[in-house]
């Protein structure tokens, strides 16, 4: 063989080795995201369903779910939403809605145990974000007086009748808009204002199962989400109706699943931690 010709098929396997080994770099080093967990933040009855589509299936309940969701980032562990108080679990009967038309929680099981479980302390919780401010989401925030809150600025300077819904102590970052959380685009809040003002939903890029978009109180079960349905409680018709075709957007430009946090039906089918999705 002609030296000549040799060096082009040296030439030829280090480029070979160049591809073969870009995607792996990129893998663990760039998006950092590893792997998320689903953990069961609560179980509830819904008393009537047309709280959250007027006019249909009146009179009707529903069982609901609460989830949080887990995230290991080769930067740090995130939390998504911390769900009804734990103290709730040590109620004999839950906690009954102040109207029997809301929801009456029950806790099986607290997030503090299934933290441990995985032997992950609450101190090791990076960063805490939360879909919006209502109890059945931030029941535990206090359990995180290190970690940095993530939420949107209009949704914690909302006024709340019962005052303030975070410690003044608390770190938080006051988000206007969407943000990337570890700067590598594998984690994005993506803001979908209208069931409160600051509500957001979060996209998260998976290596395996792909991209995911959990919903927060976008929308509360399927039906809804197929029939854009707007829950009579929300701040924003106009502005819910906008995010739903918001997360519709994502989900086309980024073939992403969108998983429904109170939807039981749905979460019946997921895999619950200690298993998780990578
Ligand atoms: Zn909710």
């Amino acid at each position: 063989m002609e030296p000549s010709r040799r060096i082009e098929i040296a030439a030829a396997f280090v480029l070979v080795a160049g591809l073969l080994s870009g995607p792996a770099v990129a893998q663990s080093g760039k998006s950092g995201v590893e792997r998320l967990y689903i953990l069961n933040c609560g179980e509830g009855v819904a008393g009537d369903i047309s709280r959250w589509s007027p006019g249909v299936n009146v009179g009707k309940s529903m069982d609901f779910v609460d989830s949080c969701y887990l995230i290991k980032h080769s930067q740090g562990w995130m939390l998504w939403d911390t769900g009804v108080a734990d103290a709730i679990a040590a109620m004999p009967d839950g906690q009954r809605p102040p109207e029997p038309r809301m929801t009456h929680w029950r806790r099986s099981k607290t997030l503090a145990a299934q933290l441990a479980e995985l032997g992950v302390k609450p101190s090791d919780i990076k960063f805490v974000a939360v879909s919006h401010t209502h109890p059945d989401h931030i029941g535990n925030v206090t359990m995180f007086p290190q970690s940095m809150l993530l939420v949107q600025k209009l949704e914690y300077e909302w006024p709340s009748p019962v005052g303030p819904r975070f410690k003044p102590e608390q770190p938080v970052t006051k988000l206007e808009g969407d943000h990337d959380v570890f700067g590598d685009g594998s984690v994005t809040l993506v803001a979908t204002p209208g069931h409160t003002p600051g509500h957001q939903s979060l996209l998260v890029k998976l290596p395996r199962t792909g991209p995911v978009l959990l919903s927060g109180d976008a929308v509360h079960f399927k039906e809804n989400w197929e029939n854009r349905r707007v829950p009579e409680g929300n701040d924003s018709k106009d502005r819910t109706t906008a995010s739903m075709q918001r997360l519709a957007d994502v989900i086309a430009k980024e073939h992403a699943q969108l998983w429904i946090n109170h939807d039981k039906v749905q979460r019946d089918g997921q895999r619950m931690s200690p298993e998780f999705y990578d």
